[in-house]
């Protein structure tokens, strides 16, 4: 993801981005209590690229997250998914795109507690109308270490179980960006570096897109590209994070709030 001066990053210039926000701004309410959460947020997130969007608390991560991914819409400017204009879909085609296109995996997992691993992972599939590839899905249970728990329901599952099951199901559709909103937020460290390999993998192995809010300096060093947003705009980014320098960054953004 970059600010809109510069080309896309990491993949080669010239190749369309997954998502690609203009002058992008959200406004909660009306009048003199209106809260302005994105201040015209422009960027571009490569294709197969690990972006974490970072910033303190209130700094609008969420607004973005929720905006970029069709769940929200803007006040004003311009979200394109997969090469789609979200501002002109009604809701039923931009429901239908973002089935499509956009894999979630939340901090709460927020599986079907009433459905198996498998039938939570090809839910996706089987709300537009599709079955599911046995090689494909094969595949991805495979790599997410869950072909001896298909049948098993999310209440016999640890934390990280509940998760790879979820990153299971936002992989399905082979979506064109997968957005994860603190996955590692209620799981332990070893279990949250796991996690976050699996999604490292499923950028470099499988060609997805991944773009994961964090609070975690840890989990952003996992990333490509960290993104930092303070007061609803983008202030600043950093190619390859470590821990320590996102830290710091974070700690600057904090003190100058
Ligand atoms: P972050 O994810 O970085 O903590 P958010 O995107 O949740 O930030 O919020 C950005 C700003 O927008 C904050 O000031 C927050 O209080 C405000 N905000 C978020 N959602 C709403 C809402 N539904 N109604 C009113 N204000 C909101």
């Amino acid at each position: 993801m970059n600010g809109s001066r510069r080309q896309s990053h990491g993949t080669g210039g010239g190749t369309v981005p997954a998502v690609r926000l203009r002058e992008v701004t959200k406004r909660y309410g009306k009048g003199p209590r209106a809260v302005l959460a994105l201040d015209r947020v422009s960027a571009d997130i490569a294709r197969t690229t690990f972006t974490a969007v970072m910033g303190p608390s209130g700094s609008g991560k969420s607004t973005l997250l929720h905006c970029a991914a069709g769940l929200d819409r803007p006040t004003s400017g311009s979200v394109r998914l997969a090469s789609t204009e979200l501002a002109q879909l009604k809701e039923a085609p931009l429901t239908r795109l973002r089935r499509r296109s956009v894999g979630f995996v939340f901090q709460s997992f927020n599986l079907m507690p009433s459905l198996t691993v498998e039938q939570n992972i090809t839910l996706p599939l089987r709300l537009r109308g599709r079955r599911a590839d046995p090689a494909w899905l094969g595949e991805i249970v495979s790599r997410v270490g869950l072909a001896d728990r298909l049948s098993h329901m999310p209440a016999q599952l640890s934390g990280g179980q509940q998760q790879r099951t979820a990153i299971a199901r936002a992989l399905v559709n082979r979506p064109e960006v997968i957005f994860a909103d603190e996955p590692t937020g209620s799981l332990d460290p070893e279990t949250a570096a796991d996690i976050l390999g699996l999604l490292r993998q499923a950028v470099t192995d499988m060609d997805q897109t991944v773009v994961m809010v964090t609070h975690d300096p840890v989990a952003a060093a996992h990333a490509d590209l960290a993104v930092f947003l303070a007061s609803g705009r983008i202030v600043s980014d950093m190619a390859s994070p470590t821990a320590g320098r996102v830290a710091s960054t974070l700690a600057g953004l904090r003190g100058a709030a």
